[in-house]
């Protein structure tokens, strides 16, 4: 009998149903007409709790009192192996900055189990940068404080925002050494090892199909797709379980859906993936795979804060919702072979760019503020903010905030009203931008207020609406870099201080009014603040 203070209720259904690699030892390798390889955890030298999320794992049932036992750490290391738990590495393929890649896989994540949290929800738990897999290929299978610390608080920040998000259960240095090269410019140097566990109901990735349709194995294909709706879609199925093309089709349309609503709130909240690879596309819509992601401060659409993008741009802002489509146009040919016809996967595939105008719509003008919607007028206004925005160099998000208090029946005059909005500029030395600012903008405003004068809502009513979708406090690029410089010196209040902000996005909490501020002049052009790498 275990005597574990851990009361998981494990139902671990992805390794007890889905076909195994057969080979049991731990190199790198091809593998095939498998879902998966058993690999346990490298064990590391000091765990040591950086910090947790509370939520998280109250619903998994596991005590507060235990994340301050040194068990703790232990177990979410990967260092002890919990009785019920069955280590294993997902073998997925990708296509990465549109070119087919071949096998991927968990490189550096191993997946400790599944268990049914306190919802009745099947949960994964899955410890990121915990030692080599069969699919390591040449890298180490580890990841670092710095980088460690940003998927913890992304994923955290994301939930609370309200973004279909994995969540991170725990942040924990492994007491080792790690190598990097972070702008892979033969400036190597050692950080601290560290390992996020990270909790899903399903980590599959669009890459997880592709891969077998790649190798022709389409018996198992077949057989992870039905695993996925049986058990992440089971509203898709009648009693008799019968996989008929149709439950196919609506399994695809509704992965299309969630995906264009992910693509709505990442374009609402001024996030940037960093690198939508098909392998970092979860068929359950969620952020998935926090690399080298951004906020936009400064509303540049062609902004992508990874550097290994930056010549393409590939992966910038604005282009998220159409390389999300191509991805999900890669994941249709995927599974085509099972259903046997393309009509259905199509016809998803033309509806997405329609569904997800429509949601964008209505998306910015509840972000202004407009109600009893009037397409034909707002889309204009919309589009010439966006535009505003961009060419004034104002900061996304403090802007809908300040958008907010304009009252709809008050006369400014210029100069009061572009204080209004003083906040939320950043320096420029172009004389284009002040002009756009005293002109374009003033102009601009005077619109919107003509616009809010013709619906009934309050300004305090429509306040309390858009500051519902427009966030106060965003993990800005710069407050995970104080974060973690503070972090690698030792000391990890600020994860904590940020993590507790950043549970709350829409309040005020005017405590901590400096953390909605605009980002600072010296992290212009910082690495870690406006640039990062894959390196991680
Ligand atoms: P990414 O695009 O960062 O999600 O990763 C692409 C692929 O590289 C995935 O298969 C990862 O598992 C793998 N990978 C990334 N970093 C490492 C690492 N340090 N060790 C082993 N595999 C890695
Ligand atoms: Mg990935």
């Amino acid at each position: 009998m275990s005597t574990s203070p851990f009361s998981f209720n494990f139902n671990n259904r992805f390794v007890e149903q889905l076909p195994a690699d057969s080979e049991q030892k731990n190199y790198p390798r091809q593998v095939f007409e498998a879902c998966y390889s058993r690999v346990t955890p490298t064990k590391v030298s000091s765990p040591k709790l950086v910090c947790a999320a509370e939520d998280v794992a109250a619903s998994l049932g596991i005590p507060s009192d235990l994340l301050q036992s040194e068990l703790f750490p232990q177990v979410f290391s990967g260092n002890q192996i919990l009785d019920g738990m069955q280590p294993y590495a997902m073998c997925y393929g990708g296509h990465q900055f549109g070119h087919w890649a071949g096998q991927l896989g968990d490189g550096r994540a191993i997946n400790l189990a599944e268990v049914v949290d306190l919802h009745g929800q099947n949960q994964t738990l899955q410890l990121k940068g915990a030692g080599m897999t069969p699919y390591s290929r040449t890298a180490d299978g580890l990841a670092v404080l710095r980088s460690s610390v940003r998927e913890f608080l992304c994923s955290e920040a994301m939930f609370h925002l309200g973004v279909p998000t994995t969540r991170a259960l725990s942040l924990t240095l492994t007491g080792e050494q790690v190598m990097r090269d972070m702008f892979y410019d033969g400036h190597a140097k050692l950080e601290p090892g560290a390992i996020v566990c990270r909790v899903a109901p399903s980590f599959l990735r669009f890459g997880s199909f592709q891969l077998f349709t790649a190798r022709k194995d389409i018996a198992n294909l077949k057989q992870l797709m039905a695993f996925t709706i049986r058990h992440d879609f089971p509203h898709l199925l009648d009693q008799e379980e019968q996989f008929t093309p149709e439950v196919y089709e609506r399994w695809f349309a509704e992965v299309c859906r969630t995906t264009a609503e992910l693509m709505v709130h990442w374009m609402r909240v001024g996030f940037v993936h960093g690198v939508m690879n098909t392998d970092n596309l979860s068929i359950l819509g969620l952020t998935i795979d926090y690399g080298p992601y951004g906020w936009l401060e400064n509303y540049d659409p062609g902004w992508t804060p990874n550097t290994t993008d930056a010549r393409g741009k590939r992966y910038c802002y604005q282009n998220q919702p159409q390389i999300a489509q191509w991805n999900l146009f890669q994941l249709a040919n995927a599974i085509a072979p099972v259903i046997g016809q393309v009509e259905g996967l199509e016809k998803s595939l033309r509806d997405y760019a329609d569904k997800y105008s429509n949601m964008e719509h209505q998306m910015y003008a509840q972000k202004l503020g407009l109600l009893n919607q009037n397409d034909e007028q707002d889309q204009p206004l919309i589009t010439s903010l966006l535009d505003i925005l961009k060419r004034c160099e104002i900061d996304m998000t403090i802007f809908f905030r300040q958008l907010a208090t304009v009252e709809k029946m008050q006369t400014y005059d210029k100069k009061s009203f572009l204080t209004l909005f003083a906040d939320t500029f950043y320096d420029s030395q172009d004389d284009n931008v002040a002009t756009a600012r005293e002109d374009e903008l003033l102009k601009w405003l005077l619109k919107y207020q003509c616009r809010l004068q013709q619906q009934k809502l309050s300004d305090a009513d429509r306040k309390i609406q858009m500051n519902r979708t427009n966030p106060k406090f965003v993990l800005r690029n710069y407050l995970s870099q104080v974060a973690i410089e503070k972090a690698e010196a030792g000391d990890y209040t600020e994860i904590k201080t940020l993590l507790s902000i950043l549970k709350f996005p829409y309040d005020e909490q005017p405590e901590f009014e400096h953390y909605a501020q605009k980002r600072p002049e010296w992290a212009r052009s910082k690495p870690g603040c406006s640039m990062l790498s894959c390196s991680s």
